[in-house]
Order: structure tokens, then C-alpha cells, then sequence
């Protein structure tokens, strides 16, 4: 059914109240092309249709004057293995972390690190989703995704899909262009565990663990994740709003002389990477609130909104900060989450 004038404030986390001139939930390829076939929404425009999946990664700063598709495409199953793994095929719209949790109780390794990160399975290879050290790169395999205007079924594999940190070619080279269908993830019969970021190892020994497990190590997260980020089902937010920055070497020395304390991680192509939460927290924005718009008081990085607050008010916010850390650090930070 294709609905009109459809309030969009249950679909995202920063539970922003934009209006779609047009929704619906498709649960197959074939229902999703009779829905773009459909005298109603009939477009060769493929900029007016937004898929959706959690919401939890989107920001809307106006209503959506096209058509809001939710993903709604379910399924997991284990296809094949070989000696080593083991290749799951999900549907875009299985929740995240339910088959994060599939895969720990078949014992197949790879996501534990990824527990809790909210939103579906269409939208992880979109921005390469990751956490602890994991990102979703490490056990992909490949995905199907349907070309909006060709009207086709493409297979992406590894190679195809352009993974970067928090990038792939969904959100630059081929934005709007694709609904992902369904993707396949290739998981370990034997776990590696990497314990090395983060607070993991303090939280596995606070929890007791002996002996490593990747049910341990999703508990562990999972207790990290909790205690460290807002829920949004309490208060709105999408995670993390801005990316951490790379700046080179030379720039991070000539910082180091203002901020003696600040952190970098030094990456493998030369340059280091900052916590853009530090950044804006040594600008004074950790806590501030405008109106119903506010910088989280615990984690700098995520955005909130306390109730009523605007889409645009808080990319003006997000404005505000990006200039400030520029002009006090040097450093242009960049959105994380998809501005619609
Ligand atoms: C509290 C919190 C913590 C978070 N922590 C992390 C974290 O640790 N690591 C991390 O990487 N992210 C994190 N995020 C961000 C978010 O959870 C992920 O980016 C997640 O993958 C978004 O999934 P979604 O289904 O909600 O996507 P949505 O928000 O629905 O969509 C995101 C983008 O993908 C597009 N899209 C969605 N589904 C499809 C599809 N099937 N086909 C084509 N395009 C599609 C949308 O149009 C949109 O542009 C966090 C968010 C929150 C609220």
C-alpha cells in the first residue's frame, strides 16, 4: 500500500518529524519494482527515492518530496562453506544486530565486534560500517543490489564495492543509484580474536572471561556500547554525526605544540587519525544545547535531539561546530551521517 503525507518520525533514530509526499515497505525485488511501476510513483528520477532501512543513519533536514521506500526484504541462510568459512546471505531488511547474533550462537566468527550497531543489513556495506577494530569489509563477501533506472540485479563482490572508512561506491560514485537487495558475509569456522581496541580486555575481565569466546567478546561490546552511547530510543541521535579525521604527520606534530594531550593513531599510509569527539570537546561543545538541538554531554561526537528539534537545526548546529574546530584545531571534520 502507498501511503500519503507519511510522518517519517518512527522511521529515524533522531526521530525527526519530515514528512514523505510518498511511503511504503516493499519485501521482495518484485515487489519494489511493481512499486516503482506503479502509476502513483512512476518516476525516471532516481534522486526522488529514498530506501530506508533503520533509520539510524540519516538526517532529514526537510520533508521528502518523492517517494520513501522501506527495505523489508527478509531472510538469513547459510549458502555454502569450504574448509575455512562459512558464507551467510541475509536480506536487506534483517535487523543488524539479530544476525550478528545469529552468527555467534552457529559459532561462525567474524562480527562479535560489530555487536549492537543498530540499523539493517542493507545499509552496512553503504558506509563500510565498523567498530573495535572490525569493519564490515573483514567479512564481506559479496551483495546483490537492484539498478534503479536499468532495472537489474547486479552483483557487487569485494573489489566492486570501493570499502574505505565509513565509504563506499553506494555513497559517492553510485549514490541513489542502487537498492541494495541482500548481501552474503563470509564468517570463520575458527575464531581471530581482536581484543585490541577499546576497552574490550577491561570489560572481559570485569565480566570474568577465562576463556576467550566470540560470545564474550559481543557481551563485552555490547556492555561497552551501552555504557558509552545514548539510546535512541530515549533520546534522538544517529551515533556518530561527524568522521574521525586523517591530516598528515607534519600537521599532527605542529598540533601536538597547542595540545599537548591531544590522541592520534598512527595509519598504515603515513598520515594519523583523530578523534573528532576530542576536537570538538576541546572547542566547548560537549553539553551545549539550542533549543531542542544539543551535542551529547557524554560523547562529543553524537548530536541529539532532546524532542522537537528540527533536521535543520541540527545540521546548523553541525555547521557551527565544523567551523569552530577549524578555526581553533585547523581541521575540517566531515559528516558521517546522509543528509536527506
Ligand atoms: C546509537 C548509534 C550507534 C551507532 N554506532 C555505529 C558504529 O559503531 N559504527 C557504524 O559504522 N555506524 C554506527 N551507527 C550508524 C548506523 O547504525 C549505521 O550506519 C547503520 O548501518 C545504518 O543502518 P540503517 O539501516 O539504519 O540505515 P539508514 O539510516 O536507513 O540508511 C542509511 C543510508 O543508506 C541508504 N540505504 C539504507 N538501506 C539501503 C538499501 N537497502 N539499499 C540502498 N540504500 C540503502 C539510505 O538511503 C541512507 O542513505 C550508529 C547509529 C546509532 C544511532
Amino acid at each position: 500500500m502507498i501511503q500519503e503525507s507519511f510522518s517519517l518520525k518512527k522511521y529515524n533514530t533522531f526521530g525527526i518529524n519530515a514528512t514523505a509526499k510518498y511511503f511504503s515497505t516493499f519485501s521482495s525485488i518484485a515487489e519494489f519494482e511493481e512499486l516503482l511501476a506503479s502509476k502513483k510513483l512512476i518516476t525516471h528520477n532516481s534522486s526522488l527515492i529514498t530506501v530506508l532501512g533503520g533509520g539510524s543513519n540519516i538526517l532529514f533536514i526537510k520533508d521528502v518530496d518523492g517517494l520513501v521506500l522501506k527495505n523489508d526484504i527478509k531472510g538469513i541462510e547459510q549458502i555454502s562453506e569450504d574448509e575455512n568459512y562459512v558464507y551467510v546471505k541475509a536480506g536487506a531488511g534483517e535487523n543488524w544486530h539479530q544476525l550478528v547474533l545469529y552468527c555467534i550462537s552457529n559459532n561462525l566468527a567474524g562480527m562479535e565486534n560489530l555487536s549492537l550497531i543498530p540499523g539493517n543489513v542493507g545499509a552496512s556495506p553503504m558506509q563500510n560500517i565498523g567498530a573495535y577494530g572490525v569493519e564490515l569489509k573483514d567479512v564481506f563477501y559479496e551483495l546483490e543490489a537492484y539498478h534503479l533506472t536499468e532495472k537489474k540485479v547486479v552483483k557487487f563482490s569485494l573489489s566492486d564495492c570501493g570499502f574505505d572508512y565509513r565509504e563506499s561506491v553506494f555513497k559517492r560514485k553510485f549514490k541513489d543509484q542502487f537498492m541494495i537487495a541482500s548481501v552474503t558475509y563470509r564468517l570463520n569456522k575458527k575464531p581471530h580474536f581482536n581484543t585490541s581496541y577499546g576497552a574490550i580486555n577491561q570489560e572481559l575481565e570485569s565480566l570474568g572471561v577465562r576463556e576467550l569466546s566470540i560470545q564474550a567478546i559481543s557481551q563485552a561490546v555490547i556492555n561497552i556500547r551501552r555504557s558509552k552511547l545514548p539510546d535512541p530510543a530515549v533520546i534522538g541521535n544517529a551515533g556518530s554525526f561527524f568522521k574521525n579525521p586523517e591530516i598528515s604527520t607534519a600537521q599532527f606534530e605542529s598540533l601536538k605544540n597547542s595540545f599537548e594531550n591531544i590522541v592520534g593513531y598512527a595509519l598504515e599510509n603515513g598520515n594519523v587519525k583523530l578523534a573528532a569527539g576530542w576536537l570538538i570537546e576541546q572547542c566547548g561543545w560537549k553539553g551545549y544545547r539550542k533549543g531542542d538541538a544539543g551535542c551529547h554531554a557524554k560523547q562529543a561526537l553524537v548530536l541529539i535531539n532532546y524532542g522537537n528539534a528540527k533536521g535543520s537545526e541540527i545540521v546548523s548546529l553541525s555547521s557551527e561546530i565544523i567551523d569552530s574546530v577549524r578555526s581553533k584545531c585547523g581541521v575540517t571534520l566531515e559528516k558521517e551521517v546522509n543528509i536527506i
